[in-house]
């Protein structure tokens, strides 16, 4: 069993890509909760915040800008949004290869469920 998100990566899972760079790509979540859910992941497989190396930041804050690239490109600068990174049971990880979720083009309530 491999993993999902490096499936998609290596186009053997379909999704519908909306961003790629160098080190990350973006794709529209199949259950998305709000008009603009895209999930922002990157080309490296890590497989959650606390599995991150020290030497990743780089990495991490790449997938970061990717996220505020891909926002840009889907409009939602003015508006604003909201990226959030499950880690974990309690936070409802399900996927175990890191990606940040981009929600936004409705108002977001706080504090999240
Ligand atoms: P998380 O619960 O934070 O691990 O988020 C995993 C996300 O991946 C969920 O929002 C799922 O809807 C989404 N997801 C699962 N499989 C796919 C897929 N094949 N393509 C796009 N999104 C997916
Ligand atoms: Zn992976």
């Amino acid at each position: 069993m491999g993993c999902l998100f490096c499936n998609v990566l290596e186009k053997k899972v379909p999704a519908d890509v909306i961003y790629e760079d160098e080190h990350a790509v973006a794709f529209r979540d199949i259950r998305p909760m709000a008009p603009t859910h895209a999930l922002v992941i990157p080309r490296k497989h890590i497989a959650a915040i606390r599995a991150l190396g020290d030497d990743e930041a780089a990495t991490i804050g790449h997938v970061i800008l990717a996220a505020r690239n891909v926002a840009k490109q889907e409009g939602l600068e003015a508006g604003g949004y909201r990226l959030v990174i499950n880690d974990g049971d309690a936070a409802g990880q399900t996927v175990h290869h890191i990606h940040v979720h981009l929600l936004g083009g409705r108002p977001l309530t706080w504090p999240p469920g």
